[in-house]
């Protein structure tokens, strides 16, 4: 581990660098069937459907693991496919809700931040039949770029005309604070760029919550600090029926199952961002929610498994 840490435990490496400049096409060994974007379709809870936007997927450098770097992560590597050095593609999702005829959005994808391979939610929210004008509101699980950058167009402007942003109190306190800033690595400065252009876009449109908090009907706040402070996973539920979009709890499955204390150096708290992670995976197993995530491929019910943990993937 050469990579120098700040108090917040992110590299110099972020979205915005020159990882997601990489082409995907020009790393990945053919084929690679793992990294597919989320393999189950749109899904009834209740009255509610759930539709994947699949956003693209982010080539993640492998040192943003730093568990990895060691036997057990070189084992998960080979089994993965992946290439020994990396990048590990992830996929990044949002997701369309719609219910009684209205339409809300959790996260938005990553716009035109993230180069050729992201970008794609817009389309896949057209391909769905789904028009943006519609769109109520904008629940953003943070402020990240691939979860809030699809809020904005190439030139900074809303791309959502009729949307309110819905944000943690807590998130947009910490991305807007100029102390934190001026202390944060340099490459990290582009998260907080990112952040701020996505809430300047939409003046008097953004909603602040605090907690677990109902967000729109049926939709419930799921705070899960850590990754972010005013991180959160977003519970749909609807009479019996329930799923959770549990955001950045994981960034790589193949890994972060087996091994849930191995954090990314995205997580602003990784310590916190651990104990999150345990805390749900724990949660869920007792509860038997079905869980669906940003940067996972599959929906499905997680299970103990020896140290660690398993995803039984649910059909639609
Ligand atoms: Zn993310």
């Amino acid at each position: 581990m050469t990579l120098r840490l700040s108090e917040h435990g992110l590299s110099r490496r972020t979205l915005l660098g020159g990882a997601a400049a990489l082409s995907l096409a020009s790393v990945l060994p053919a084929p690679f069937a793992w990294a597919q974007p989320l393999s189950a379709g749109p899904v009834m809870v209740g009255a509610i459907k759930v539709t994947p936007l699949f956003d693209g997927l982010y080539p993640l450098p492998l040192d943003i693991v730093p568990d990895a770097a060691s036997p057990a992560g070189h084992e998960l590597m080979k089994k993965m496919g992946a290439p020994a050095a990396g990048p590990i593609p992830i996929p990044v999702n949002a997701f369309a809700v719609e219910k009684a005829g209205r339409l809300v959005l959790i996260d938005s994808g990553t716009g035109a931040a993230g180069g050729a391979d992201l970008g794609k939610a817009a389309g896949a929210l057209a391909h769905a039949g789904l028009d943006r004008a519609k769109v109520e509101a904008i629940i953003l699980t943070h402020l990240h770029v691939d979860h809030a950058g699809g809020a904005i167009g190439a030139d900074g402007k809303a791309v959502f005309p009729n949307a309110e942003l819905v944000v943690q109190h807590e998130e947009i306190e910490f991305w807007m604070d100029d102390g934190i800033r001026s202390r944060a690595p340099q490459g990290m400065d582009g998260f907080f760029g990112a952040a701020r252009a996505v809430l300047a876009a939409y003046p008097k449109r953004v909603r602040a919550v605090t907690g677990a908090v109902e967000l729109w009907p049926g939709l419930t706040a799921v705070p899960e600090p850590g990754h972010t402070p005013g991180h959160m996973g977003v519970m749909i539920a609807d009479g019996v029926d329930s799923l959770i979009m549990w955001a950045d709890i994981m960034h790589v499955g193949a890994m972060q199952f087996p091994h849930p204390d191995w954090s990314v150096l995205y997580d602003v708290n990784r310590t916190q961002a651990a104990e999150t992670r345990a805390r749900m995976l724990d949660r869920l197993t007792v509860e038997r929610t079905p869980v669906m995530g940003s940067h996972l491929a599959d929906r499905g019910v997680i299970e103990r498994d020896g140290t660690g943990y398993h995803m039984v993937p649910v059909p639609a």
